[in-house]
């Protein structure tokens, strides 16, 4: 019998949060004995990125950050891993020929490498959701062409990848994403205007990077979410349900025409997704928390309340007026985010920057070519900051 060649690994994001758990995964799965490592990248974190390459032994190693080149190559010197930084040093880890590839840098940042990566036909595990925010169509069409496989990471879009039965397409009515509802699901509007950054970014189930946390806290998360299934699952806005479900055990679920619900269930714990993505269509051996049922006191559902969190309710005008607009919202949120980081606005403006630059930039256009998302991405970001700047006079 002919052994099946190693399968080459790339990881876009390797010393975030999912970029660890998706290092700890292949660990789980044999290590450099199961996969071959072709390149890992990170941005500011040059020494657990050149730790991550020596340990896996890694052909390349990308800092994004073009001034830490020199820091990245003498940290890794003898260890015959190359070394490469900034855009075009992304660009070429997404180029390397690993066949799956883990898109998980954060924001917008991580459209191109994916993009390259996906063109080329490699497999790609999604956890930036970014990418289908922003380019949703233009992203689909790129990995079809390329021939790869889409694969989700994200745990309610994995969750619906589960439960989803290809043979029964046709009888699929709705998906029903849960929400944790984030650290302020039960503040009032009062307690939210007054949050800190720390409170906003400890979420009660899951550890996760800055943006996300932040972003379960102000719901922005599940509007990205909620665009995000549509593209991966060509679903319409009315069949996209959100349903707010504190323990975060329920990860999302399936409707069908005869009143079936079919849901996963799980541990909030990434590596379930992540391993999923690995090996699918198997299912992998791993070390994660087994439910235990007698434990479970109770699952909560409730319906989420948008006066308090309007991120849904701009979601479904982004998914409504389609085009561009999704690609807005991503950018006014991300921007809206960094300003809120950085103490400039407070929690609840982040809703407002973004709805005034939607409504700024309501007759947009549509998302026909890479040049008009990334040309749109920059002037929503320039809004956003002339609409920060406004409330900063004010405040
Ligand atoms: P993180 O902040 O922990 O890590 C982000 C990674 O991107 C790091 O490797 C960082 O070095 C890199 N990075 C940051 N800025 C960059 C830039 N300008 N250019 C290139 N690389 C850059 O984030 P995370 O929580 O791991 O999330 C990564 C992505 O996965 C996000 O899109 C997030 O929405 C998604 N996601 C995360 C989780 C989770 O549990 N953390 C769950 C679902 C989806
Ligand atoms: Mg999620």
């Amino acid at each position: 019998l002919e052994k099946k060649p190693p399968r080459r690994l790339t990881i876009l994001g390797s010393t975030g949060s999912i970029g660890v758990n998706t290092l700890d995964v292949v660990n789980q799965l044999g290590g450099r004995e199961a996969f071959e490592i072709g390149a890992l990248t990170g941005n500011g974190n040059i020494e657990l990125l050149a730790e991550q390459a020596r340990a896996v032994g890694a052909k390349l190693a990308v800092t994004a950050d073009e001034s830490q080149y020199m820091v990245l190559k003498d940290a890794l010197s003898g260890t015959g891993v190359d070394v490469a930084a900034g855009r075009s040093g992304l660009d070429e880890a997404a180029s390397l020929d690993a066949d799956w590839v883990m898109a998980a840098i954060v924001g917008t940042a991580g459209l191109g490498p994916t993009l390259t990566a996906a063109a080329r036909g490699a497999d790609i595990a999604l956890a930036n959701k970014e990418c289908l925010v922003s380019a949703g169509e233009l992203f689909v069409g790129a990995v079809r062409a390329g021939g790869g496989r889409l694969i989700p990471v994200d745990s309610e879009h994995s969750a619906i990848f589960q439960c989803l039965d290809n043979g029964q397409r046709h009888a699929l009515e709705r998906i029903i994403l849960t929400a944790s509802g984030g650290p302020f699901r039960t503040y009032t509007r009062e307690q939210m205007a007054s949050v800190t950054v720390a409170t906003a970014r400890t979420h009660p189930n899951w550890s996760m990077g800055l943006k996300i946390s932040v972003g379960s806290a102000s719901m922005f998360n599940k509007a990205l979410e909620m665009i995000e299934a549509k593209h991966l699952f060509d679903l319409t806005p009315e069949q996209i349900e959100v349903v707010v479900h504190p323990q975060s055990i329920v990860h999302s679920m399936v409707g069908y025409s005869d009143g079936s619900v079919i849901a996963q269930l799980g541990a909030p714990d990434m590596r379930t997704a992540i391993g999923y993505a690995l090996t699918y269509p198997k299912r992998p051996k791993l070390d994660v928390d087994r439910l235990d049922f007698t434990r479970l006191a109770r699952l909560d559902f409730e319906a989420p309340d948008e006066t308090r969190f309007p991120a849904l309710r701009l979601a479904r005008i982004a998914l409504t007026r389609g085009g561009l607009q999704p690609a807005i919202m991503n950018a006014a949120e991300e921007t809206a985010f960094n300003a809120f980081v950085e103490e400039k606005i407070g929690f609840l403006t982040m809703a407002d920057v973004v709805e005034e630059t939607m409504e700024r930039m309501s007759d947009c256009g549509s998302a026909s070519a890479m040049d008009a998302v990334f040309a749109t991405d920059i002037e929503a970001r320039r809004v956003a900051a002339t609409i920060i700047a406004s409330y900063e006079k004010t405040a």
